[in-house]
């Protein structure tokens, strides 16, 4: 079968095939193994254990080939193992592995940077650096922001995620599992309600509007906007459930930042790289943040994450002040151009805002039959329903780990999401064939209607 997308030949067969229980007895073993070896603080969504992955499935050891709608959480954009990524990686890993840029350094990640700086929202002046995931180019954000404006309050929204470092835990708005027993937490974090349109008091159609009016009284009076450093916001939140903030509410709170010297940090580690249908969320309303985190989609499973801001901002810090051992690893910036290749030549901004198109109508008429999914929300390939007890809205997360348990089941990843656990997100291969989307679509169906 040839890519629908590359016009290469598939690697794997692009079908669903479940052949044991899923997980199978080879996975059930591999299970036991880690159970003695790794803490189960480190958790997985579904333990089957992985030989091969590519396009839209996802291969385990005892030879069920499952539909992915996960892409290793919105990492895998451009496919597993994508043909331009393992080229350019092996040719990069038989020249050299690591130098440290900060010792010795290399035109990729030089080619990485400039090439965030040409597509990152808006045509300012620019500059980028390198780190190893979403956390640390969070954590690094914050700094630059400090260090800019000399102040140190960072305002950061529930049902928000940021990473699990210190201070991206700190930001982050769930206790468990994500903060429990792990405080005290980083000074100087403030927290303000999103427009989360689904549950919003007055309606969704004024949502935005009054989102950020409260968002910007609250700072006002309680932080005051002199002492804030940064807003850190994800321009449709991950973790949280995929609550893409109502219209009006980002553009209001950017202008807000800039009348008052606050930086605007967008973190698009989830949403970034086509994932929305846009190269990057904010572009949907033409949000220009002075900061943008970057990290899972741009490097296609390869560990990286970037920062990119104002060249005026972060050519403040002093030399030195930035930086790590592996931030922008020969390998992985090779596999970052690759992405951004195929990104372009696949037309994959255009692929994601298909499949929002090809699910939504699907998830709508879904939802129509069955009061339990109060919302379908998100945009392009980042698709969310909630689920809930009817009107109530009550949260139902007993449901949602049943459906989900049943799609495991039948062979479909799909992940959970959300405050309550009671939202289920969808997040496949941009480059997932046609047949595989439909395919799963109906198992999810099936789902409900069993
Ligand atoms: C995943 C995620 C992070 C953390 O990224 P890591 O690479 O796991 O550190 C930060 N922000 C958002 C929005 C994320 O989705």
């Amino acid at each position: 079968m040839t890519s629908q997308i590359t016009g290469r030949p598939e690697r794997l067969r692009q079908e669903r095939r479940v052949v044991t229980e899923i997980p199978g007895p080879k996975s059930r073993e591999l299970q036991e193994r880690r159970v003695g070896a790794v803490p189960p603080g480190v958790g997985s969504v579904l333990p089957v254990y992985v030989t091969d992955a590519g396009g839209g499935v996802v291969v385990d050891v005892d030879g069920n080939s499952l539909i992915d709608f996960g892409s290793g959480i919105a990492v895998t954009g451009v496919g597993n193992a994508s043909p331009r990524v393992v080229e350019r990686v092996k040719e990069q890993v038989e020249r050299f592995t690591h130098t440290c840029f900060m010792v010795a350094p290399y035109e990729s990640y030089v080619a990485v940077c400039e090439a965030l700086n040409r597509i990152t929202p808006g045509d300012h002046e620019k500059r980028s650096f390198l780190v190893n995931s979403g956390a640390e180019a969070v954590e690094n954000a914050v700094k630059i922001a400090r260090y800019a404006t000399g102040r140190q309050a960072v305002v950061a929204f529930d049902h928000g995620f940021h990473g699990r470092t210190l201070l991206t835990m700190t930001l982050t708005a769930k206790s468990m599992p994500y903060k429990h027993g792990f405080g005290p937490y980083a000074p100087e974090v403030y927290r303000m309600p999103p427009a989360y349109a689904y549950r919003w008091p007055t309606g969704p159609g004024n949502c935005g509007p009054e989102a950020a009016a409260q968002a910007i009284d609250q700072i006002t009076k309680q932080i005051g906007p002199l002492n804030v450093a940064a807003v850190v916001i994800e321009p449709i939140q991950g973790e949280g459930g995929f609550i893409d903030h109502a219209p009006g509410f980002l553009p209001a709170i950017a202008e807000f930042c800039q009348a008052n010297g606050i930086m605007l940090i967008a973190d698009e580690v989830q949403t970034g790289f086509a994932r929305t249908g846009d190269m990057f969320a904010c572009d949907h309303e033409g949000v220009v943040p002075d900061i943008i985190a970057m990290a899972k989609g741009i490097a296609g499973g390869l560990p990286l994450g970037a920062v990119t801001g104002r060249a005026d901002l972060m050519d403040k810090v002093h030399g030195g002040g930035l930086g790590g051992t592996y931030g922008g690893n020969p390998l992985a910036c090779e596999a970052a151009l690759a992405v951004l290749e195929e990104i372009e030549a696949g037309g994959l901004v255009e692929r994601a805002r298909w499949i929002g198109e090809t699910m939504v109508p699907r998830l709508r008429a879904l939802a129509e039959k069955h009061d339990v999914i109060g919302d379908v929300r998100g945009r392009g390939a980042m698709i969310a329903i909630e689920l809930v007890r009817g009107a109530s809205k009550e949260p139902n997360p007993e449901l949602t780990a049943e459906i989900v348990r049943r799609c495991h089941a039948a062979g479909l990843l799909v992940l959970t999401a959300g405050t309550y656990g009671n939202v289920v997100r969808f997040l496949p291969p941009l480059v997932i064939p046609e047949h595989l989307l439909v395919e799963g679509l109906g198992i999810l169906e099936s789902a409900f209607e069993d």
